[in-house]
């Protein structure tokens, strides 16, 4: 178990393409591990390799439902809308990112033995898939987001118990 450095937003790397996983090595399946151990420790929902540095196209998701890697992922279709906040654990301290995406999306991909495969997902899962493919690109969800992003408040109790904001 290895917990990675998670680049944050400003850093070269979050910004280029991602080359193509062409074999499987060693070296890839440690990476992928560690990709998922990072993510667990950090509570993210996903996690991009350029995230921890690493210009591959290679994705682990987890929104509940058991790990999900992704190795040179395409969105393939995509239908419905939905809005809603996004976070990512490059741009920390960060909150209310409102991001319109598809509220399905089919993404083909190859898993860890290089295999084919198609997975669907609806709400919270297409926007992870979409989210995470963008990093792949050099994207952020930053470049989507409609106004403003906010500063994260510092989490206590009993300011949330009367603080209305106006
Ligand atoms: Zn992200």
């Amino acid at each position: 178990m290895a917990i990675r450095e998670v680049r944050e937003m400003g850093d070269d790397v979050l910004e280029k393409q991602c080359k193509p996983v062409t074999k499987m090595t060693l070296r890839t399946k440690i990476l992928i591990e560690d990709m998922l151990d990072t993510m667990y420790e950090k509570m993210g929902v996903g996690l991009a390799a350029p995230q921890v540095g690493i210009l591959k196209q290679i994705v682990v998701i987890d929104v509940g439902e058991g790990p999900i890697v992704l190795i040179n992922p395409e969105i393939i279709e995509t239908s419905g809308e939905q809005t809603g906040e996004e976070g990512c654990l490059s741009v920390p301290g960060k909150w209310g990112g409102i991001v319109t995406r598809p509220n399905h999306v089919k993404v083909r991909a190859l898993d860890e033995n290089m295999e084919e495969f198609e997975i669907e997902g609806e709400e919270l899962l297409a926007r992870a898939f979409c989210h995470e493919i963008d990093h792949l690109g050099g994207h952020l969800y930053v470049e989507k987001v409609e106004g403003e992003l906010h500063d994260s408040p510092a989490y206590n109790e009993e300011d949330m118990e009367y603080e209305v904001e106006e």
